[in-house]
């Protein structure tokens, strides 16, 4: 009960009401999580306040960014952040979950199942491999993944032309690098939310737009995508 009071109230904090039914099951997830965290490693965040404020909450804030009925990809969705909250938030949306961790998809999968969210799917695999889901969605998360040059490339190629890429944060600082990745890609920043969670931590959901096909020769190799970004 107290652990339902809690959630509700940091995520009242967002703007984000959700049904208690909801709220059971995001509060069935943490528990899961953090009892697998038990044996391997999935998240170094291991109070319970802390992972319903940086993960369960944080999640969320980028919810109000998805369109009805979108088809989202989690990039690097980890454990289940934020696609996981996102699904079990949104019912009217479809999320997949990508990740090159084969064991953490696994993870995901199961406790979808085991907790009967019917609208996550997982993929495990790298995302710049992905061909057969390239333009396929309308929208592409990613939280704590890697910079916003190598975001862009690897999130474009999957999006829909006019689809979101919605990526999480800390601030807007990173924004100042990104004009060559964007005019590459044919992608616009089209909008920056900055917020912070109900510990006063700041954060900034970005959000940019796919105006044209991605040209054929991205995204590139993953060592080359690091070695040198956009
Ligand atoms: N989004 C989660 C996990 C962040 S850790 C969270 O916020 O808690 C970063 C994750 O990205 C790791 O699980 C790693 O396996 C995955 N990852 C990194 N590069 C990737 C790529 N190119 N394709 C798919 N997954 C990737």
């Amino acid at each position: 009960m107290q652990n339902t009071e809690a959630l509700k109230n940091y995520l009242s904090q967002i703007g984000c009401e959700l049904a208690d039914e909801k709220i059971a099951c995001l509060l069935s997830f943490c528990d899961r999580v953090l009892e697998a965290n038990k044996s391997f490693n999935l998240t170094a965040i291991t109070d319970y306040t802390d992972f319903l404020i940086k993960h369960v909450t944080d999640s969320l804030l980028g919810a109000s960014e998805i369109p009805q009925n979108a088809l989202v990809c989690d990039i690097g969705s980890g454990a289940g952040f934020p696609a996981m909250p996102l699904a079990i938030a949104r019912d009217d949306i479809t999320v997949t979950a990508l990740d090159s961790t084969a064991k953490k998809m696994t993870f995901v999968a199961e406790s979808a199942r085991s907790l009967g969210i019917k609208n996550i799917k997982t993929v495990a695999g790298r995302a710049e491999d992905q061909k057969k889901l390239f333009c396929s969605f309308d929208v592409v998360t990613a939280r704590a993944v890697s910079s916003l040059p190598i975001l862009l490339e690897l999130a474009m190629p999957l999006l829909k032309v006019g689809g979101l890429a919605v990526f999480y944060k800390t601030d807007e600082s990173e924004l100042a690098g990104v004009s060559n990745a964007l005019k590459t890609l044919k992608a616009e920043h089209i909008g920056t939310k900055l917020t912070a969670l109900p510990n006063g931590d700041k954060r900034a959901i970005l959000t940019f737009k796919k105006l044209a096909p991605t040209p054929p020769q991205y995204p590139r190799q993953y060592g080359t995508i690091k070695k040198k970004p956009l």
